[in-house]
């Protein structure tokens, strides 16, 4: 972490570059940011609602810390608290009933209209009070309507049109709804990680086989820029896109975008894209389940194994009592009631204890005074360093067992990529069947 190179608190580099942040832009991921506006503290702007001039005046003062993205310009505070904001009892409600925005609207949804079937499934994340879902479904009246919108409008007496007061979740409702359209509102600038959202999109679209068109729109702060509006910066607008910076977020999420341009004078932008899913992307996630699935049974198949070991009465010795070899006794469970021997190459680590087992480490001439029939060491990658060690060192033992795809498996004699069986047809032979097991 560059912030623990310059000594810093995780947020701020150390005096003399003061207004340089180490924090992770919402819209591009990069980790380096400038002050852009100190706003001091204040109290919300939009959703407070105080009900007397007293509770106005005593209201809580937050942060207001904007920093600018170096690398994309994204603008955010980056002392935002999501948890501050409270959105459950006065939903955000954006922009208003004006003619320019009402033809805004209406051309927003003429081009979504344009490019979907007669009888499209259409998903809204956001919904809000609704109308705009309503009007579409008006346009298409043979379609199905689903908003999603923990704060959102309830019902709707339009029909088609669902409104569902709770989180659109993609790995689900994406292969549920199969939508044709969704469609994403002034909902990312709310977002403590749109990037990660949209990003979640993509992925679930491409894990149900679906290529829907999305929609997404967010306010734009070019012109704030431009024009100097420090108003526009307050506690609950977290986080303010500018052409660059939302061009760059669907950038770092998509392939390509069909339109990208900018709505009420410039006030607004706005991107519709479809949705393609990206073969490596399935690929990695392919792979780690798999992964994962090797590792749940992994772990309960050398479990039983120890636990084998242990019934039949084995003397048992790990090598390695540290890093990788602690991670092993952990993950395995491997307690010192049943496995209280644990020794290590390195004299300077005898006398501490495997953290979270216990086991106290000894020096591996432990093993000098009293042989073992199984020595299990867990850094396979390093057994052929540890036999030769073992050898030099006169240590006897009848089996040494490294775990290897899934199991443990004898050193000597398995098919594995640690140079066993080459250990065994050379020069440390003679050291490894002085005991039988
Ligand atoms: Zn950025």
């Amino acid at each position: 972490m560059l912030c623990d190179l310059f000594g810093g608190d995780g947020a701020q580099s150390r005096a003399g570059e003061a207004d340089v942040s180490v924090t992770t832009c919402p819209a591009c991921g990069y980790h380096v940011a400038v002050l852009f506006y100190d706003g001091g503290q204040q109290p919300l702007a939009t959703l407070g609602w105080p009900e007397s001039a007293d509770e106005a005046r005593a209201m809580p003062r937050l942060p207001l810390r904007f920093v600018r993205c170096v690398d994309c310009g994204h603008v955010f505070n980056a002392a935002f608290d999501y948890a501050a904001v409270p959105y459950r009892n006065h939903p955000n409600r954006m922009f208003n009933h004006g003619l320019r925005w009402t033809e805004f609207l209406e051309s927003a949804r003429a081009r979504m209209v344009g490019r979907l079937p007669a009888s499209p499934t259409v998903v809204e994340i956001g919904h809000g009070e609704g109308g705009f879902l309503e009007a579409l479904a008006r346009s298409l009246p043979n379609g199905r309507f689903a908003g999603f919108d923990p704060h959102g409008a309830e019902r709707s007496s339009v029909p088609g049109v669902e409104f569902h007061r709770s989180l659109f979740r993609p790995e689900t409702h994406m292969a549920e709804l199969r939508p044709d359209l969704l469609i994403s509102r002034h909902v990312l600038e709310h977002l403590t990680d749109p990037l990660g959202f949209v990003q979640s999109l993509g992925f679930a679209a491409a894990m149900a086989g679906i290529q829907p068109l999305l929609y997404i729109e967010v306010p734009c702060i070019d012109r704030a820029l431009a024009y100097g509006r420090i108003e526009d910066f307050y506690y609950e607008h977290n986080s303010h896109f500018t052409t660059e910076s939302f061009s760059r977020m669907i950038a770092r999420s998509f392939s390509a975008v069909d339109a990208l341009d900018h709505g009420y004078n410039g006030e607004v932008v706005y991107a519709l894209l479809r949705l393609r899913g990206r073969l490596e992307h399935l690929e990695h996630a392919r792979a780690a389940r798999g992964f994962a699935r090797m590792a749940d049974q992994s772990r309960q198949v050398i479990q039983l194994e120890l636990a084998r070991l242990f019934m039949a009465g084995k003397r048992v010795a790990f090598w390695g009592g540290t890093g990788k070899c602690a991670a092993f006794l952990q993950a395995h469970r491997v307690d010192a009631q049943r496995f209280p021997l644990v020794v290590d190459s390195d004299r300077d680590k005898a006398g501490s204890y495997v953290p979270g087992t216990g086991q106290r480490i000894e020096f591996r001439d432990v093993l000098l005074g009293k042989p073992v029939d199984v020595i299990v060491v867990p850094s396979q990658w390093r057994a052929r360093d540890i036999v030769e060690e073992a050898a030099r060192a006169g240590i006897v033992y009848g089996q040494l067992l490294i775990p290897h795809n899934g199991q443990l498996v004898d050193y000597f004699t398995a098919e594995h990529p640690y140079g066993g069986r080459a250990v065994a047809a050379g020069k440390v032979e003679e050291s490894c069947s002085a005991l039988t097991v």
